[in-house]
């Protein structure tokens, strides 16, 4: 398989098997040091390119390759001389991170966990797939997407980006919280960022271009955010552990029963245990993971909830759930929708190493404003830009997070392209928004068919796009003091 004679190949090939987020890390910065490489950005990833080529190694150059010479990123020059930091190794950040490499730029990205342990599964669109496929996912991770699979778990995705991210020169830093932006102290200044901890040698890193992901619950100063409201809904995810017996392959998935399309599923399912649910769906993937929508009054009559009360985060906050009760509920849910085929149901670990049951409010969804702002202090000039959940919250059941995240992750490192090229701030942030108008009615039926074509370019896979909707005079969110720009 790989070249047993040869350290570099071998630490290559557990780069590539590695399957926790600090396995990773360690990996590359051995691999590295076993090459003798330095440094960062494409170049870094030309020096492993020339340092590695055997076979298994140069299928991967040759879909990276591929995927770098596309005409967006003028061969890697697009946004070089440009410092960019992203807040969030998420699938939205690093996927943003990844983009932003292939232009060019100098990319640090900062994560404030060390690990990946999400088994929540995602829904991915035809797009998010090929996109993933064209970056290498199967090198990375066999099975990912085979025959009519469609998604992937949380920390499958973050481990395959992040890989690319490293091998395409990103800067990665874990163990690290952004705290919020240092202006310029002065006219040779740059901005800086505050960190924790604050001994982190990344304060020192001056960057024209933040790029944040840092997902639903952190957005940065000066983005406003709106909410929508909408009717009480109370999700529950849990994932079982998959042995991948032959029966567990044998029961099939639940793509998502909504009641109003099965009334008799749940009827029945109401009828047999008293659980009451608006839909439901069910993956097989690493684990075996449920996301479904709970009716209140259900959890009440079956002892998950203890009291009813108006305000939902008291209704749902710790002290008021029963946990052995949520547990019962959620695999009694479980084992009535999969025909009661799944033998012996065990709950997977989560991150604390309790059984992976959560209970989560979604009733109010909010979205940013505005997708992009520019700040200029000292005459110095910062980019910011948001993607992923912290620019638009997903609506868990129907898993749209990571589609539109890519689709935001795209449009962001298209802004930072016509950033680099000296366009006009005015006119780079009205494009912005222009597009962003966008992104919360996409669909795979509403989206350019021709998928293979998706660029970072706007066109290519919105159709009839008009980057002028929004014009310079009208961007939304600009402070007072920014208005000279
Ligand atoms: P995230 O995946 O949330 O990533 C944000 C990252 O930023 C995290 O790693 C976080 O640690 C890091 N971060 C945050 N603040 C800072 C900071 N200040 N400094 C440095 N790093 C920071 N979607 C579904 O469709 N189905 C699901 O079942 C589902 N389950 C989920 C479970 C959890 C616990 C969470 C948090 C999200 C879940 N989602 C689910 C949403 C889905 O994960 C996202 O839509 C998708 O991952 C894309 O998100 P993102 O990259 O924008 O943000």
């Amino acid at each position: 398989f790989d070249s047993p004679g040869n350290p570099a190949h071998a630490i290559f090939e557990r780069f590539l098997r590695a399957g926790e987020c600090q396995e990773v890390l360690g990996c590359f910065v051995e691999l590295c040091q076993q090459l003798g490489l330095q440094g960062t950005g494409l170049q870094l990833y030309h020096g492993l390119k020339a340092a590695l080529n055997y076979w298994n190694a140069k299928a991967l150059w040759s879909k990276l390759d591929k995927k770098a010479g596309h005409k967006d990123y003028d061969q890697g020059t697009a946004c070089a001389g440009t410092k960019c930091l992203v807040v969030g190794a998420g699938p939205c950040g690093l996927r943003a991170a990844i983009e932003l490499a292939l232009l060019g730029a100098h990319v640090v990205l900062l994560e404030k966990r060390d690990s990946f342990s999400r088994n929540n599964v995602l829904h991915l669109w035809p797009f998010t797939i090929h996109d993933l496929r064209a970056l290498g996912a199967k090198k990375f991770y066999g099975r990912f997407c085979t025959g009519t699979l469609d998604h992937i778990s949380i920390r499958q995705l973050q481990l395959i980006l992040l890989k690319v991210a490293l091998l395409l020169g990103v800067e990665v830093h874990i163990n690290v919280r952004f705290e919020g932006l240092v202006p310029p102290a002065g006219k040779a200044g740059g901005w800086q960022a505050v960190l924790q901890p604050s001994s982190s040698p990344l304060t020192q890193y001056k960057f024209d271009v933040l790029i944040s992901a840092g997902g639903g619950k952190f957005v940065p100063e000066g983005f406003k955010r709106k909410e929508t409201r909408g009717k009480l809904a109370i999700g529950i995810t849990t994932n079982f552990i998959n042995r991948h017996s032959r029966a567990e392959v044998e029961v099939a998935e639940i793509s998502g029963v909504a009641r109003i399309y099965n009334q008799k599923f749940f009827q029945n399912l109401y009828n047999k245990t008293g659980i009451d649910l608006e839909n439901i769906v069910y993956y097989k993937d690493d684990t075996h993971y449920f996301v479904m929508t709970a009716k209140k009054q259900s959890l009440l009559k079956k002892g998950v909830i203890l009291q009813d009360k108006a305000d939902i985060e008291s209704l749902l906050s710790p002290e008021n759930v029963n946990r052995d009760a949520l547990l019962s509920y959620a695999k009694e849910a479980a084992n009535f929708s999969t025909n009661y085929c799944l033998p012996e149901l065990e709950f997977a670990l989560n991150h604390r190493g309790l059984p992976d049951v959560d209970m989560f409010d979604f009733t109010c969804m909010t979205r940013s404003e505005n997708a992009a702002l520019v700040r200029e202090h000292n005459g110095s000039r910062l980019l910011l830009g948001l993607v992923g959940d912290c620019l638009v919250e997903p609506f868990w059941p129907l898993g749209t997070g990571v589609a539109r995240g890519f689709l935001a992750a795209f449009d962001a490192a298209w802004m930072v392209r016509r950033w680099a090229a000296g366009t006009p701030p005015l006119e780079v942030l009205a494009e912005r928004e222009s597009i962003y108008q966008h992104l919360s009615q996409t669909s795979p039926d509403n989206t350019n068919k021709n998928i293979t074509q998706y660029s970072i370019d706007p066109a290519t896979r919105y159709p009839n796009i008009n980057l002028q909707a929004i014009k310079a005079s009208q961007v939304p969110g600009q402070r007072k003091s920014d208005h000279r720009l």
